[in-house]
């Protein structure tokens, strides 16, 4: 098949600088007993995470980051790019283990964010995905009223006096057309909020080149794990935008020939967890497929 290889596309900077980083701490412990733990997967990866373990970085996943830090009494624990709480934080401090702190920067950009809104006393409208580690934290950051909004039901149901001073802002990894959608759904209800959409430029850039690549193609392939909100949001955003179809897959091996049924062209993308390798794999193998002909 024809491939074309959508760019930008795979690691991001907060990725590679959080991989760096556990890779360092590992280095320098390599030798010593000192336990090292991840608070969850370090980037939503689980190939990077087993090449972590390998280097003797221990996972600990748990319900929340808080949860998680009961399961360990010593020792070095690397908070992921996710972020974390200041009660998160504060609990590591209390149980007197080393911190860590690899989150992405621009997260920590909308903890700042957070942090100065709930100090001026706005009220914080957080956009993003229930359960997700990203959210947990940022959220955690308000120190007044917040609240999580994942779609317009949420939006509907929120309970705010129009005399607060509201603010909106957002999980960096969501949906570029989502979420403008969402945030013109609040600025209609709440005419004075004020918007900081945080969606990162990976994010953005990626969603974009997939989107465009997507209508010169009959189909994507978006390589990432079924863990990863960025991977999952390309697949998404190439479907609805494009309305061309995709499908995500963790390796070569999830790849199903009867996808590309009298096709000739197919688009190639990743998250921005996903090491280039896994990429480079299925970008070989479709390029040697030759994929089943149409029945007429
Ligand atoms: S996707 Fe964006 S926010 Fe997440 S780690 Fe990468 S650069 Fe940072």
């Amino acid at each position: 098949m024809n491939v074309v290889r959508i760019t930008p596309r795979g690691y991001c900077h907060g990725v590679v600088d959080a991989i760096r980083i556990a890779k360092r701490i590992a280095e320098e412990h390599q030798d010593d007993r000192v336990p090292i733990y991840m608070l969850g997967y370090l980037v939503h990866n689980e190939h990077v995470t087993a090449e972590l373990e390998s280097f003797g970085v221990q996972l600990i996943d748990a319900a929340s980051r808080l949860d998680g830090l009961d399961a360990i009494s010593e020792g070095i624990v690397i908070f992921t790019a996710h972020g974390v709480s200041p009660a998160v934080i504060e609990k590591a401090r209390e149980k007197g283990l080393t911190i860590i702190d690899a989150t992405c920067s621009d997260v920590t950009r909308t903890h700042d964010l957070i942090d100065r809104l709930s100090a001026e006393g706005y009220t914080v409208i957080y956009i993003g995905k229930r359960g997700h580690p990203e959210p947990e934290g940022s959220i955690g950051h308000a120190k007044g009223p917040v609240y999580l909004v994942e779609d317009r039901a949420d939006i509907e149901a929120l309970d705010i006096a129009q005399t607060a001073h509201i603010a909106v802002t957002c999980q960096t990894t969501l949906s570029v057309w989502d979420t403008s959608e969402l945030i013109g759904l609040l600025e209609k209800r709440f005419p004075d909020i004020e918007v900081f959409n945080e969606i990162c430029l990976a994010t953005q850039q990626r969603q974009e080149a997939a989107v465009a690549a997507a209508a010169a193609v009959e189909s994507v392939v978006v390589v990432g794990s079924p863990r990863s909100s960025n991977s999952r949001r390309l697949v998404q955003v190439v479907e609805e935008r494009a309305k061309t179809p995709a499908h995500l897959v963790d390796t070569v091996e999830d790849i199903r020939p009867e996808w590309f049924t009298g096709m000739t062209t197919v688009g190639v993308t990743s998250g921005a967890s996903t090491p280039t390798h896994l990429t480079r794999e299925v970008i070989t193998f479709l390029e040697e497929l030759e994929p089943p002909r149409q029945e007429n």
